[in-house]
């Protein structure tokens, strides 16, 4: 006989309302999502039947018609410095990184929101991978919830290692807008992760209609993929700069960081310098003058190589250079330092080992699509 069982919703990824809603539609109190949210994104609890503040029939009724469905890891690599790395295979069989960063008291996770990107930024292994499919929210918050449990965080006064989340590993947040809207709110509720709207860093290339929406949905921080003081430049190394160029992005953004509440935020500026291309000290000239009324902190990421592009990594030298120029103009300029050497978890650089290890693992499992590429750590 034919199977017409209706298939079970997937609660991992709803938010307060949509939990709220969906508890509702089952006849059920609003209150039993604040529930759900604490079960799941505090204590790691994922069986319906050991939650034990519902009803035996609600419990059981739940286990018919929903599930927590997470992805699952299939590495976690730790590095000698605190690194830690994921390795977490989605649904259709693509795998996705995302990376844990110890400093200190902080803890950053970098996120990735889809497999694969299509914007083709010249610089980035992503982009050169092409475009696979969106993740869906309990995919992007299952990495926040997969990371946290490895460090035993999910549970009573569990240690909190994860303080901030950046949105900056494969794919365009803005080109998903919908799930990592979702996402952000799950990492930002009281009773999920509690992340402060000050610690979840949104990073984008420049989708500015979606930008300029932004602002009615979160109000997380913001970095901007800059890379070139010049719309000449940017062009060659972001091709959607030629849809939306740099004025018209820096407007937007602008807008969107003086349309929150509290006062004193900035805009990140990513610059990832490669050699000879944007490193030289008038592009530096030509960036301070661009920035100067827009309120920025400015992040200097050296370019790391991959295989398929010619790109240098920018010298020491002109490295140090660029940021003094900045510094000197009255800008906070800092420079994206290496991490996870040793795990193949450094910015850009993991892109073409994770690619070989990818390949490598295909032709054993023989059904993985594509791994990203963590660019942005
Ligand atoms: N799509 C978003 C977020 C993901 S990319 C965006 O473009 O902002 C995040 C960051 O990764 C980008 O700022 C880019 O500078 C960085 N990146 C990508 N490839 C890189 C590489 N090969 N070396 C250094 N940084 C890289
Ligand atoms: Fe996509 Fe960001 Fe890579 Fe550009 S830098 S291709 S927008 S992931």
């Amino acid at each position: 006989m034919q199977d017409v069982s209706i298939p079970r919703v997937n609660l991992l990824g709803l938010t307060q309302p949509k939990l709220e809603a969906f508890f509702e539609s089952l006849g059920e109190k609003r209150f039993r999502a604040t529930q759900l949210l604490k079960w799941v994104h505090q204590l790691g609890v994922l069986d319906f039947h050991a939650m034990t503040n519902m009803s035996k029939l609600l419990r059981e009724k739940l286990s018919q018609v929903a599930e927590l469905r997470l992805p699952e890891v299939e590495q976690q690599l730790d590095s000698v410095d605190g690194t830690r790395k994921f390795l977490i295979r989605v649904e259709g069989g693509s795998a996705i990184e995302t990376v844990f960063i110890p400093e200190g008291e902080r803890g950053t996770l970098c996120v990735s929101s889809q497999i694969g990107c299509s914007l083709d930024c010249s610089f980035c292994a992503t982009g050169k991978q092409g475009f696979n499919r969106d993740l869906t929210a309990a995919e992007i918050i299952g990495q926040v919830w997969l990371a946290a449990q490895s460090f035993g965080q999910l549970r009573e006064n569990g240690p909190r290692r994860i303080t901030n989340v950046v949105l900056m590993g494969m794919g365009e947040p803005l080109l998903n807008f919908d799930n990592v809207v979702d996402a952000i709110h799950l990492m930002m509720h009281d009773n999920c992760y509690g992340i402060s709207k000050r610690r979840v860093t949104l990073s984008t290339s420049g989708v500015v209609p979606a930008l300029d929406r932004l602002g009615e949905y979160t109000d997380c921080c913001l970095a901007i993929s800059l890379h070139a003081p010049n719309d000449a430049l940017r062009d060659q190394l972001v091709p959607l700069n030629k849809k939306y160029p740099i004025a018209v992005l820096l407007n937007s953004a602008k807008r969107y960081i003086q349309g929150l509440p509290d006062t004193h935020r900035k805009i990140t500026i990513e610059y990832t310098l490669i050699d000879q291309l944007n490193d030289r000290p008038e592009h530096a000239h030509e960036l301070a003058q661009l920035l100067q009324d827009v309120p920025v902190k400015i992040n200097l990421i050296p370019f790391n190589p991959f295989g398929l592009v010619n790109y240098k990594r920018v010298s020491n030298n002109a490295l140090k250079r660029f940021q003094t120029i900045l510094i000197e103009a009255g800008y906070t300029a800092t420079i994206r330092t290496t991490r996870g050497d040793d795990i193949d978890a450094a910015c850009g650089q993991l892109a073409g080992q994770v690619n070989d290890r990818t390949r490598r693992s295909e032709r054993y499992l023989g059904q993985v699509e594509t791994v990203r590429v963590l660019g942005g750590l």
